[in-house]
């Protein structure tokens, strides 16, 4: 199911898949004609009347992960919509995404699409964004920031807080400085692909931050000590996460902890 609501001049359609642990949130938003992110194809019939029923010309992607773009082919193929992302993830974009079942199941595979590569700028009627590299949860991830509306759009940057396990890719390191990054511009609304709208975003990226610097200088102090990066997660995540176990891995304590240094 859909939910669509209007904020401060922009649409924020808010869908829901799975059950139970698998229960997933997902944001995109519609600036103008300009859409970011574009939701899981699992969410495909919603969101092809939704897409139906708006002019959209164009998708501006965060990162390649099938739950960000999995409508994109659907945009170009009955919309004729231009889709941007990071030029190093246009290889990837144009082949279907091969999935371990878990994410089949929570999203759904992504069908290829042909993406063209992420101007610096995009415009819309009413807004300029920027488009600012932030990798962490992704190396090629990008979000994006409307300078004179005071918003961020973060993507996978943030999602919460708190972050019990990290996916393969993630790099805490880098996701450290990415926040640095945006917390360093003016803004103050923050829109999530899977919290949604936080207008007090500017506090709790800075509490994001706060907690992955701890992560970091326990894990330094530890290091320091001669104790390796397994016993370290351990400590630090006694208890193992179950999206570590659904995932077989995929997402791990092991990996928040060993980038972060
Ligand atoms: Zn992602």
């Amino acid at each position: 199911m859909l939910n669509v609501k209007n904020h401060a001049g922009l649409v924020c359609c808010h869908g829901i898949t799975g059950y139970s642990v698998m229960r997933m949130h997902i944001h995109f938003y519609l600036i103008d004609d300009l859409l970011i992110d574009t939701g899981s194809a699992r969410l495909g019939k919603q969101s092809a009347g939704f897409f139906r029923d708006h002019a959209i010309r164009r998708a501006a992607i965060t990162h390649v992960h099938e739950d960000h773009c999995g409508m994109a082919f659907w945009l170009q193929k009955n919309r004729d919509a231009r889709i941007y992302i990071d030029p190093r993830d246009q290889a990837e974009a144009s082949a279907p995404s091969r999935l371990p079942i878990y994410r089949k199941l929570a999203w759904k595979d992504r069908p290829e699409f042909n993406p063209e590569p992420m101007p610096d700028h995009l415009e819309t009627q009413h807004c300029t964004l920027d488009v600012i590299a932030t990798p962490g949860h992704y190396p090629n991830h990008l979000s994006f920031h409307e300078n004179n509306k005071g918003w961020v759009f973060t993507g996978d940057l943030y999602v919460a807080p708190r972050q019990m396990v990290a996916f393969k890719t993630e790099n805490t390191k880098d996701a450290i400085e990415s926040i640095r990054h945006l917390l360093s511009l003016e803004w103050d609304t923050l829109f999530c692909a899977h919290a949604g709208v936080q207008t007090n975003g500017r506090e709790k990226l800075a509490a994001k931050l706060d907690y992955l610097e701890s992560i970091r200088s326990q894990t330094e102090t530890l290091l320091a000590q001669g104790i390796g990066f397994e016993e370290i997660s351990r400590r630090l995540f006694p208890k193992k996460h179950l999206w570590e176990i659904v995932s077989r891995g995929e997402w791990s304590a092991y990996r928040l902890v060993a980038t972060s240094v």
